[in-house]
């Protein structure tokens, strides 16, 4: 606890003191620790001191930027409590390039690249650099012209990080305002640091994660990582290794192909746009078999609307190889091709100083991928997509334990989060030992401060509402009286977009007697964030405070903090399940098949962290107070995760007692 710049409460002195025996004896741990009872500044503190004393170094990963900030700000309180060690308390945050990178913050063109193409677009501009290093005529960022040529430039920007440990943010503002690139200053202090802050891909992204552990120049034995927010990385690792091909990119492969010659495939029966024309036709037949099931006869088998299907494992290069005629060895022959014209295209953009950008490229590489997929961690699925405009094909992770053997080499590994419970469930996606040490530490705030009600009237479950209107509109009535009867900043949360605009567009709105806000679907994070500071602010108004609508799952009420009276009324509506699609299905099979417990692991605790997560926005400390509502009667099933759930049977008297007490 010396590092630990605050007074303990009893709670975190216990966490610290877990993690210190884990790290003694180097095990792994998966802890639940609810929000705002400081798992951050306790995992931090305990760890950097542990690894000055041992000589490791630490990776903490978040999964936002926000959370990455929240870090380096605890790291600074650490260091002002020690200033014997403020050397040694040294750690950078580094974001990809497409947030450090001044050459792509100033041109659109490069903005909108992924990480690959940013790398390539970087190197291509370093070799500028070097090669006309002494010639009259400079070519190439001037950022990192900076950086080569002017050491004085570079010794101020790493003293002035050394001094400051800034948040990336901040330092990408000092290099733009000093024109030396920020990304390869961080990269110069990586080896200083004892501390690197990093977005999750940093370490489940193989190649990189051998960018960044050359950088590190040590072995994973003598790394500790931390994993924070740890209840969205299974859903975050599914994703980063789930592939698809849309219509959309096709379309993009097609143009590409035409202003590039159009040049013929293996045997020179079929040009590149016609290829691409063909798995457009397929994707679409695929669509209307197994998402619509049109029957021969043009009618479709049943009028309930799917939004997506399983396919069979090989149906799709099946309907290739039958339909141009060719066998499977030359379709391999065609991917090798577009690859290689992928290749061409880029280098082309590349010396044209343009996005090194190839769809040609990616769809050979989502073929070969797609080909050789094996079946057994993965399920191909067809996905009707934007009202029927974008089809696409899927190749779904089913099993996040696909990307974790990383984990086993590191000296240690804490994962941490505010809603993880049922613990087994993350240790088992994750694919961690069966030994590691699972613990759940109490809510250390008073249970005094939070009432937590369920009204058992109404319900969003699809078969009771749809055979009975008076259930949504008690539950507008519900909503409205809550909002209008109490003047307190008030957020509701429902289950989906299409359910708020639904609720919103039948009379809900116009109910609602307060300043209202809304979380809008696609909604930039600058504009969402304008959104949200005008609810909090309306918190200081004596009267008419502001509710706001929002969603379960979302940025709102998975990230963001509302303390003390910017938020002191949670209306859940509704219980918000997964819906039942084949890719959930798909998952649910899979753990059954695995674990026994398919509908515990992919269904009930997703389902309680969501409720629990938008709870949580209530209470971020030991003076806040709030109360949340579950509007659905099926919430008593979650009890053994809100423990402190009760009936209430007149919802205004029952809030009404709570806030006057
Ligand atoms: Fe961008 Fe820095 Fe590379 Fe220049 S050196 S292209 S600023 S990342």
């Amino acid at each position: 606890m010396v590092f630990f710049p605050y007074v303990p409460r009893r709670s975190q002195a216990a966490i610290m003191q877990t993690i210190k025996h884990m790290l003694n004896s180097e095990k792994d741990i998966v802890f639940e620790s609810g929000t705002g009872s400081g798992k951050t500044i306790c995992a931090l503190s305990s760890t950097l001191q542990y690894a000055l004393e041992n000589n490791k170094k630490i990776i903490y990963t978040t999964r936002t930027n926000a959370q990455q900030r929240q870090v380096i700000l605890e790291l600074r309180a650490i260091r002002n409590k020690n200033k014997d060690n403020t050397e040694e308390i040294f750690g950078i945050g580094l974001q990809g390039r497409s947030n450090m990178c001044l050459l792509a913050k100033n041109n659109p063109d490069f903005a909108k690249g992924t990480p690959e193409e940013l790398s390539k677009i970087c190197s291509n501009q370093k070799k500028k650099v070097k090669q006309t290093i002494d010639k009259p005529n400079k070519k190439g960022c001037k950022y990192f012209r900076n950086f080569t040529t002017s050491p004085e430039k570079l010794e101020k920007a790493m003293n002035w990080v050394k001094e400051k440990l800034p948040t990336v943010e901040e330092l990408i503002d000092f290099c733009d305002k000093n024109k030396i690139c920020p990304y390869e200053v961080n990269k110069r202090l990586i080896r200083d640091s004892s501390l690197v802050i990093v977005p999750y891909i940093y370490v489940f992204d193989l190649m990189i994660r051998n960018m960044l552990f050359d950088l590190l120049a040590v072995d994973e034995k003598d790394m500790i990582l931390i994993v924070d927010e740890a209840h969205n990385l299974p859903n975050y690792i599914r994703d980063l290794y789930s592939s698809q091909l849309t219509v959309w990119m096709l379309n993009n492969c097609m143009l590409e192909a035409e202003k590039h010659g159009d040049p013929s495939l293996a045997t020179g029966k079929v040009t590149t746009s016609g290829f691409c024309k063909i798995l457009t036709d397929i994707l679409i037949d695929l669509r209307d078999t197994y998402v619509y099931g049109i029957l021969e006869n043009g009618l479709r088998k049943t009028s309930y609307k799917k939004t997506d299907a399983f396919i069979p494992s090989q149906e799709f290069e099946t309907e290739i190889i039958s339909r141009i005629g060719i066998t499977s060895k030359t379709l391999h022959n065609i991917i090798s091709d577009l690859i290689a014209y992928g290749e061409k295209i880029k280098e082309y953009c590349q010396k044209e100083d343009k996005l090194p950008r190839s769809y040609i490229y990616s769809l050979g590489v989502f073929l070969d991928n797609w080909i050789s997929l094996e079946m057994n961690q993965f399920t191909k699925l067809v996905v009707d997509a934007n009202n029927g405009k974008n089809p696409r094909i899927e190749a779904f992770c089913l099993d996040p334990a696909f990307g974790t053997e990383i984990l086993k080499y590191f000296h240690s590994t804490i994962h941490m989060s505010g809603t993880l419970e049922p613990l087994e469930e993350y240790r088992d996606s994750m694919g961690l030992a069966d030994d590691i040490e699972l613990v759940a530490y109490p809510s250390p705030f008073s249970k005094d401060n939070r009432k937590i009600f369920f009204v058992s009237d109404v319900t969003t479950k699809y078969s009771e509402i749809s055979q009975n209107e008076k259930i949504i509109s008690k539950m507008k009535n519900h909503i409205s009286d809550i909002c209008n009867k109490f003047s307190k900043n008030t957020m509701v949360f429902f289950p989906s977009f299409d359910m708020m605009s639904s609720f919103m567009y039948n009379g809900l709105k116009d109910s609602v007697e307060r300043c209202l806000y809304v979380e809008e679907q696609g909604m930039s994070q600058s504009d969402l964030m304008n959104v949200v500071s005008e609810f909090k602010n309306s918190s200081s108004k004596k009267i008419n405070r502001a509710a706001m609508f929002s969603v379960m799952g979302g940025r709102i009420s998975e990230g963001l903090d509302f303390p003390a009276e910017e938020l002191e009324i949670a209306v859940i509506v509704g219980i918000p399940y997964p819906k039942p699609t084949a890719r959930q299905r798909g998952l649910q099979h899979y753990y059954d098949m695995k674990f026994r417990k398919g509908w515990e692991y992919t269904v009930e605790a997703p389902t309680a962290r969501k409720l629990l997560q938008s709870i949580g926005r209530l209470i971020r400390d030991e003076n806040d107070k709030g109360v949340a509502i579950i509007l659905d009667k099926r919430a008593p099933r979650f009890k053994k995760y809100i423990k402190d759930l009760e009936e209430s049977k007149n919802l205004v008297e029952d809030i009404d007692k709570f806030i006057e007490n």
